[in-house]
């Protein structure tokens, strides 16, 4: 079973008379910054000005500095960068000031994992992985909540990396709903093949087939739109509060017989075969190979993937019936992420395999 940890076991005063420096004012960035300060620690924002984090960052009361100021610094580093910006930031702005007796944190475990970031052996390096966006973080924290987290040392030189680690996790609200010990390995590994097969890939191949399905029959898109898109939600949130068999519990019992006696024939054995193969090109490093040739390729499959994307039937649809419903857009008001318009970086591709 998995260690977790909550806030008995963990004490903010492991980071008293310790600045940390939040690298990226973004979805993540943000949420850590405010929750930080606000658990009464000492916090230096670095964001690049001309966006509109940076603005966000001083609506907020930080006065933002640049990466290399902030590293210089604080004794504590949360890089909450774009994961394909890190390495190339990293080399010329973080690790000049990387001393003994500093920690480096991350929220995915990406750049360590596969060798794009190797700090120093004489510092700490340790991982606080939020499971949920930068927005809810923030959110909860208000509300006496927080997000669940992973928590993961990579170098403890320090001899207490657990310990900042895990005051940390508390200073962000993440102790409240329990901190899962991990390691970079597993938190890297899980969190691609989780976005990849289920969460974003997955479901999107999921609702699309359904979507296309009923749409080829002659029905109406939008009434293939509210049932195979928008119902997720309302059956999502049912399966996150109550569990599968809550959600079971709460459909009609036509609906709870004829899900559960067809359900398994959308995922077959054809369907597990691929989720495996997937992990294993995760696992032996030929995903993240792939995707840092891409970057510094300029993203040509990336870009052509995502436009072709936004023209299908049901972002059409969805548009003209989701403006007819305001409160579901301010509900998620949140920017979307860049991920598609940063510039490509240099990476050390050479040494991408993954360690195992
Ligand atoms: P975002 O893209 O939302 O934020 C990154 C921020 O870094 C932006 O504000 C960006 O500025 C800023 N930035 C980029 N370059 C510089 C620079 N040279 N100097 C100063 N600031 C800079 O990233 P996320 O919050 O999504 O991701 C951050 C990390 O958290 C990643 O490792 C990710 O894997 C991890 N993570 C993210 C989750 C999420 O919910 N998004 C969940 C769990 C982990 P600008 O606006 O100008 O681009
Ligand atoms: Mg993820």
């Amino acid at each position: 079973m998995a260690k977790i940890y909550y806030d008995n076991d963990a004490d903010l005063n492991t980071l008293k008379g310790k600045r940390i420096a939040i690298l990226g004012y973004g979805i993540q960035g943000r949420g850590h910054a405010l929750n930080l300060r606000d658990s009464g620690l000492d916090v230096v924002v670095a964001q690049r000005p001309g966006g509109v984090h940076y603005d966000e960052a001083v609506e907020d009361g930080f006065q933002p500095t640049s990466v290399a100021e902030a590293c210089a610094q604080a004794q504590i580093i949360m890089v909450l960068l774009q994961d394909t910006l890190q390495p190339e930031i990293y080399r010329t702005a973080i690790l000049p000031h990387l001393k003994k007796g500093k920690a480096l944190a991350f929220a995915h475990g990406f750049n360590i994992h596969f060798h794009q970031i190797e700090p120093p052996k004489e510092i700490d390096v340790f991982l606080i992985a939020p499971k949920g966006p930068g927005a809810l973080v923030r959110q909860l924290y208000q509300q006496g909540g927080g997000v669940p987290a992973l928590v993961a040392v990579y170098q403890d030189a320090s001899g207490s990396a657990k310990k900042i680690a895990l005051a940390y996790a508390k200073g962000i609200g993440a102790a409240r709903a329990g901190v899962l010990e991990t390691t970079f390995a597993e938190e890297t590994e899980t969190d691609l093949f989780g976005e990849q097969a289920v969460l974003c890939g997955g479901a999107e191949q999921l609702i699309k087939a359904g979507f296309e399905t009923l749409v080829e029959k002659g029905y109406q898109p939008e009434v293939a739109y509210f049932e195979c898109l928008h119902e997720l939600k309302l059956i999502v949130d049912l399966v996150y509060s109550k569990g599968i068999q809550g959600m079971w519990s709460r459909v009609s019992e036509t609906a709870r017989y004829g899900g559960i006696t067809r359900g398994d024939r959308i995922i077959t054995g054809e369907t597990r075969a691929e989720m495996r193969r997937i992990l294993a090109e995760i696992q032996n490093g030929q995903f993240a190979k792939e995707w840092i040739t891409e970057c510094q390729a300029g993203r040509p499959v990336f870009k052509a993937l995502l436009a072709q994307r936004d023209r299908h039937l049901i972002e059409l649809v969805g548009a003209k019936l989701r403006a007819m419903m305001p409160w579901i857009t301010k509900q998620d008001a949140q920017k979307p992420t860049a991920i598609q318009t940063k510039a490509p970086v240099k990476t050390n591709s050479k040494k991408v395999a993954s360690k195992r």
